[in-house]
C-alpha cells in the first residue's frame, strides 16, 4: 500500500496536503504534535471523502520520539511503503536578534531543519530499496529572502532549502526527487496575528494565499508527472518575491 506521511497535518498547510494526497490516492499518515483533536478532524475528512490513512503523534523537534515512533511504524507495517514525505511541520518565534532568546533560536531551528533531518532519514531507506519517493519540504520566503525579526526561523527554512538542494543530488539516480515549496504569506494558525489590511497592500496579487493553494503546488511535485523536476524551490507568494 502506497502511504504519504505530512508532518504538522492536524492543522493549516499540512492539513490541505493531507487532503490532496488521499484524493491522489495516498493512503495518508497524519502526523501531529499536540493537537490530537484537530489530527483526527483531517483523518475524518479525508475518510468521508472516500480516502483512508491514520493519525501518527510525534514531535519533530525530538530524534528519540521520531525513532520510536516512526521507527516503530515502519518496523510493523512491512506491507506498507512511504512513498511520499510532506516535511511541513514548522513554528515560527518571532523577534529581534538581539532579544532572542536561546530557547527561541533552538525550538524552531529544531523543528524545521532537525525535524527534516530526522525524519527524511527515517523513511529515505524505502525509498531508495524501491527506487521511488518524491520528498518535499515546506520552506518559506523568509528562508529565501531573510525577513527581519525572523532571523531563527530564515535560518531554519534557508538550512531547508540548502539541504534539498544537496540531498536532491545525491539520490536522483535512485528515482527519488527532493523539492521545497516556498509560501508567502499564507492564511492559518501561523499568520493569525499579522495585518492582512496592511501586508496585503506589498503583495502583487493583493491577498493571502490559501492552504489549498500551497497542497496544490505540493501535490504537483508529488505526482508521478514531476520526475523531471528535482532540487527545485517552487514560490507560492502571490508575486511577492521570486
Ligand atoms: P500552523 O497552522 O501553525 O500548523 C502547524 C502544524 O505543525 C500543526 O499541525 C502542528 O501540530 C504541527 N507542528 C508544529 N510543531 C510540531 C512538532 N514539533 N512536531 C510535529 N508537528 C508539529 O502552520 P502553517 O501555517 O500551516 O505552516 C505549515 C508550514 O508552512 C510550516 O513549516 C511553516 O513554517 C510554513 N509556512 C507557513 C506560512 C504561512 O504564511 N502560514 C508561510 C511560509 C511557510 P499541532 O496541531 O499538534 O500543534
Amino acid at each position: 500500500m502506497k502511504c504519504a506521511l505530512v508532518t504538522g497535518g492536524s492543522r493549516g498547510i499540512g492539513r490541505a496536503v493531507c487532503y490532496k494526497l488521499a484524493l491522489m490516492g495516498y493512503y495518508v499518515l497524519v502526523n501531529y504534535k499536540s493537537n490530537e483533536t484537530e489530527a483526527l478532524h483531517t483523518l475524518s475528512t479525508i475518510k468521508e471523502n472516500g480516502g483512508d490513512g491514520e493519525i501518527i503523534r510525534f514531535d519533530v523537534a525530538e530524534k528519540e520520539d521520531i525513532r520510536a515512533v516512526l521507527g516503530t511504524w515502519i518496523e510493523t507495517n512491512t506491507e506498507k511503503y512511504i512513498e511520499v514525505l510532506v516535511n511541513n511541520a514548522g513554528i515560527k518565534d518571532d523577534t529581534l536578534m538581539m532579544w532572542m532568546k536561546d530557547e527561541q533560536w533552538d525550538s524552531v531551528l529544531k523543528t524545521s531543519l532537525d525535524g527534516f533531518f530526522y525524519v527524511t532519514q527515517m523513511v529515505l531507506n524505502g525509498m531508495l530499496v524501491k527506487k521511488y519517493g518524491r520528498i518535499i519540504n515546506v520552506v518559506s520566503l523568509s528562508g529565501l529572502k531573510g525577513l527581519p525579526g525572523q532571523v531563527n526561523y530564515s535560518a531554519a527554512k534557508a538550512g531547508v532549502i540548502g539541504a534539498t538542494k544537496a540531498l536532491a543530488q545525491e539520490i536522483a539516480r535512485r528515482g527519488v526527487t527532493v523539492n521545497a515549496v516556498a509560501p508567502g504569506f499564507i492564511k492559518t494558525d501561523m499568520t493569525e496575528g499579522l495585518d492582512e489590511k496592511e501586508l496585503k497592500s506589498m503583495i502583487p496579487i493583493k491577498r493571502f494565499g490559501t492552504a489549498e493553494e500551497v497542497a496544490h503546488a505540493v501535490g504537483f511535485l508529488a505526482s508521478p508527472e514531476a520526475s523531471y523536476i528535482t532540487a527545485e524551490v517552487l514560490s507560492v507568494n502571490g508575486g511577492l518575491y521570486s
